[in-house]
């Protein structure tokens, strides 16, 4: 499926030039049509090849469990990326309690695109993946840790190729991207256990006078046969925003995953967004009633959360309508 939808917008380009990112700028060659001060502006087409390797390059690194060698060294690919793409990126840092008692070193990683633009919107995954596969159906490895291709890993890759596009074809409007940390080291009966990266941002904003329009959170986007239902949280907040990307999905062709029917509330990055900064946020996340765990998808904290569940497909899905929404967006 391809996507391309016209608008008429006057697009001023500045002869914006990454000299040190070059990789980037070979993979697609929507900048590459900008030549006058007045064009029509395609969207640009979301690679889902190029979002599959960003997945790939983070479960290269093993699981991204706070406080090893593998989270520092994802963090710095991560940030290393983002520098490439936007016009500024850094860490915030920060140490939190987990409900273990463990301290954990969490970076949350800030980019941004347009910074100069009051209009902005913010774009949200969790890059932490969860040190125990505890829901796998073999008790043996419940204590190993979660590869997360899907859980952490595919939000973040589907916004690295945002990123990367935005890089080469600048939005309209500014874009914020927040990758937390520390999301999935909870126990499960304790609700605030969870998310510590997002509850950090959330109450120590990098600028206390931050504002954005309204936030997208991508958590497990990328498994074979996703379909992403209007969660409950999402809807308390931030309908007209729920409404419009799945709008906006089912007008580009991929109403099949973006389902117009409202579901049950889950605690994820989005809520302490929603509750302490109050920036309306959504989370388009894989909900499954019918699946093993009788939430989320079939291999949610199991050792098959790995590249092997990941299908291109649903990445185009939900990239395409991301980058739909972002460019459409005033
Ligand atoms: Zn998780």
């Amino acid at each position: 499926m391809k996507a391309i939808i016209k608008i008429s917008v006057l697009v001023l380009f500045t002869g914006f030039i990454l000299i040190s990112c070059s990789e980037g700028r070979k993979e697609g060659s929507s900048g590459d049509k900008a030549k006058k001060s007045t064009i029509q502006v395609s969207i640009p087409d979301f690679n889902a090849d190029s979002a599959y390797e960003y997945i790939n390059k983070q479960v290269d690194f093993s699981p991204r469990v706070p406080n090893t060698p593998a989270h520092q060294a994802c963090a710095e690919y991560l940030l290393n990326k983002l520098n490439c793409y936007a016009d500024t990126a850094f860490f915030q840092s920060f140490k939190s309690r987990a409900f273990s008692g463990a301290t954990l070193n969490g970076k949350n990683i800030i980019a941004s695109f347009n910074l100069n633009k009051p209009s902005r919107i913010l774009l949200s995954a969790h890059w932490d993946s969860r040190p125990w596969s505890d829901k796998d159906t073999d008790p043996s490895k419940h204590k190993t840790p979660v590869d997360g291709a899907n859980d952490g890993a595919s939000g973040v890759g589907v916004i690295i190729e945002i990123a990367r596009q935005l890089s080469m074809l600048k939005p309209g409007i500014g874009v914020d991207i927040i990758l937390f940390d520390l999301e999935d080291y909870g126990d499960y009966s304790n609700n605030d256990s969870w998310g510590l990266g997002s509850q950090y941002w959330s109450k120590n904003m990098h600028n206390p006078d931050y504002r954005a329009k309204y936030g997208i959170l991508l958590d497990m986007v990328g498994a074979k046969d996703a379909k992403f239902y209007m969660e409950g949280y999402s809807m308390m907040y931030a309908s007209d925003i729920i409404k419009k990307v799945w709008t906006t999905a089912g007008r580009i062709g991929y109403g099949t995953y973006f389902i117009f029917e409202k579901v049950g509330y889950i605690d994820d990055d989005h809520l302490y967004v929603n509750q302490n900064s109050g920036i309306p946020m959504i989370d388009i996340i894989h909900l499954d009633n019918n699946s093993s765990n009788g939430s989320f998808f079939e291999y949610w904290h199991t050792t098959k959360d790995n590249m092997d569940a990941i299908d291109k497909e649903i990445l185009k899905a939900v990239g395409q309508t991301m980058m739909t929404v972002i460019y459409e967006e005033k």
